[in-house]
């Protein structure tokens, strides 16, 4: 891989420097926070498909990471669905026999 190529991309977002980690194959921007992947050579400058990091264990806890986003995604499900679903059950009849 042309390393020349890689100091000339800058982050799609701030437009400041990327740097190259050649371990896990990304180019990561430290001012955002995001990791963009590297697929055969080719950087892949979207934000979308790029991940956020921890600047503390920037090459680590990726999947402690993904698997507390997915916990949190859930809660906010769980929080948005309502938890209380006996409050939607039909009043129970009156008393009239
Ligand atoms: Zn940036």
């Amino acid at each position: 891989m042309d390393t020349r190529m890689l100091q000339l991309l800058v982050c799609p977002i701030c437009k400041g420097p990327l740097e190259h980690w050649r371990d896990s194959q990304e180019l990561a921007c430290k001012a955002d926070r995001l990791a963009f992947p590297v697929h055969d050579g080719i950087p892949v400058m979207l934000e979308s498909e790029a991940r956020a990091f921890d600047p503390d264990h920037p090459h680590g806890h990726e999947d402690g990471a993904a698997a507390l986003a997915a916990v949190a995604a859930a809660v906010d499900a769980v929080a948005a669905s309502g938890t209380a679903p006996e409050a939607a059950s039909p009043p129970a009849p009156s008393a009239g026999a």
